[in-house]
């Protein structure tokens, strides 16, 4: 397994400079949040990626322990003190989302979120939603896009339930229920979602749309599929019910294993078969043949850790399959507390709005993604686990 993590492209650019190797490539394919998710790029990105942080900060490791890929980091500020370098999905929504461009007091904010025990995505996304109702008039505000010097207090009064931070304590869906704007809160089941804008790879949608979570980006990671590694088109419906049905399953088997999911990339694509699999011919694998590319891939290794450790031998769709139960465990149980397939949509601005200052026009075309991956999942039209399904996968009801 580490030889794979090792000699992965992935895995080397997040050991080197950490989750905001991702801006670079974001700014251009505009997956970056700016000003609530209204814009999707914007240059000024470019000092928050982790190139840049390399050099401003001095960064070094600072992971966790013990691991291969090593993507945390820490670095030295301007004011000479040593912090954590914040993860991407912080200076995603603490950056351009609430139109700070200064990464140093990203980094101020970042230490004092995890002091408090803010969750910095739901948070950020908070925060923002509020920006943009007082803009709108619908709320008002002591926070407004681009004003930084009070963040701090209002993260504070947060965390206590103080003043303003009471409410904002709710959540942006809350806050949106209650005084209007849910088609502009980035939320999806009251989770505020992660740092990539759906428009820039529609498979990231269809993710955030129906993971167990909410707006989870950790439940599948199409955007890595679509843009960080381009073998299938970002702005297609094809292909991705099935890439993010096969992510869940297999994420879900990780988590279970509580193995980091930045070894998946190594791990999937590193071994013989598809590392001499020529890369056009995965790209075309992988977009028209969803179903027979991913029996070239190769997650031996995970399944190998398990028989490993236990004895008992497990095999690589064995593997899958304990993934799949769980996650589909997990949305029977979401099912019988009245979730539907009303509740796996995306926030309106993502639906209906196509034009930001990137040059491609795009909203997520999220109806027929569903229906394809409702039926891959084995659930029915309303997204309920069907009776077959459950049993077959061992489940009791
Ligand atoms: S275990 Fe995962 S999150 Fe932690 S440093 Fe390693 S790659 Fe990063």
């Amino acid at each position: 397994m580490k030889k794979h993590v090792l000699r992965n492209s992935f895995s080397k650019s997040y050991r080197s400079f950490g989750t905001n190797y991702n801006v670079n490539p974001g700014i251009d394919a505009g997956f970056m949040p700016v000003l609530n998710f209204r814009d999707r790029t914007d240059e000024r990105f470019r000092a928050f990626s982790g190139e840049a942080m390399a050099e401003r900060y001095d960064t070094r490791h600072a992971t966790c322990m013990p691991c291969a890929v090593l993507c945390g980091h820490k670095g030295s500020y301007p004011d000479g003190k040593v912090r954590h370098i914040p993860e991407y999905e912080t200076i995603g929504l603490w950056g351009g989302n609430i139109g700070n461009w200064d990464p140093d007091i990203v980094g101020v904010w970042n230490d004092r979120m995890n002091e408090l025990g803010l969750d910095t995505i739901s948070a950020g996304g908070t925060f923002a939603w509020a920006m943009e109702a007082a803009e709108k008039g619908s709320r008002p505000s002591a926070l407004a896009f681009g004003k930084s010097d009070n963040i701090v207090a209002l993260l504070e009064d947060t965390a206590h339930r103080r003043g303003e931070g009471a409410e904002l304590a709710e959540g942006s869906r809350i806050l949106a229920t209650k005084y209007g704007g849910l088609g502009y809160a980035a939320q999806v089941k009251g989770l505020e979602i992660a740092a990539y804008d759906p428009r820039a790879g529609w498979g990231q949608g269809l993710n955030y749309a129906v993971a167990n979570r909410g707006g989870c980006h950790l439940n599948a990671y199409p955007i890595g599929l679509e843009v960080l590694y381009g073998f299938i088109p970002p702005y297609s419906t094809r292909s991705k019910a099935a890439w993010v049905d096969f992510m869940e399953d297999l994420f879900d088997a990780v988590n279970c294993t509580h193995t980091c999911q930045f070894t998946v990339f190594g791990v999937l694509l590193e071994p013989l078969f598809p590392k001499l699999t020529p890369k056009p011919l995965l790209r075309i694998m992988m977009t028209w043949f969803p179903r027979v590319a991913q029996l070239l891939l190769d997650w031996s290794v995970l399944s190998g850790q398990v028989s490993a450790i236990t004895g008992r031998r497990v095999t690589m769709y064995g593997y899958l399959r304990a993934g799949r139960r769980s996650h589909v465990l997990e949305r029977w149980m979401n099912t019988r507390m009245g979730v539907r397939r009303k509740d796996d949509t995306l926030p309106g601005r993502f639906l209906a709005e196509a034009d930001t200052k990137h040059a491609r026009k795009s909203v997520v075309d999220l109806e027929p993604m569903l229906d394809a991956y409702y039926r891959m999942k084995g659930y029915d039209a309303d997204g309920v686990p069907t009776a077959g399904t459950l049993a077959k996968l061992g489940i009791p009801t």
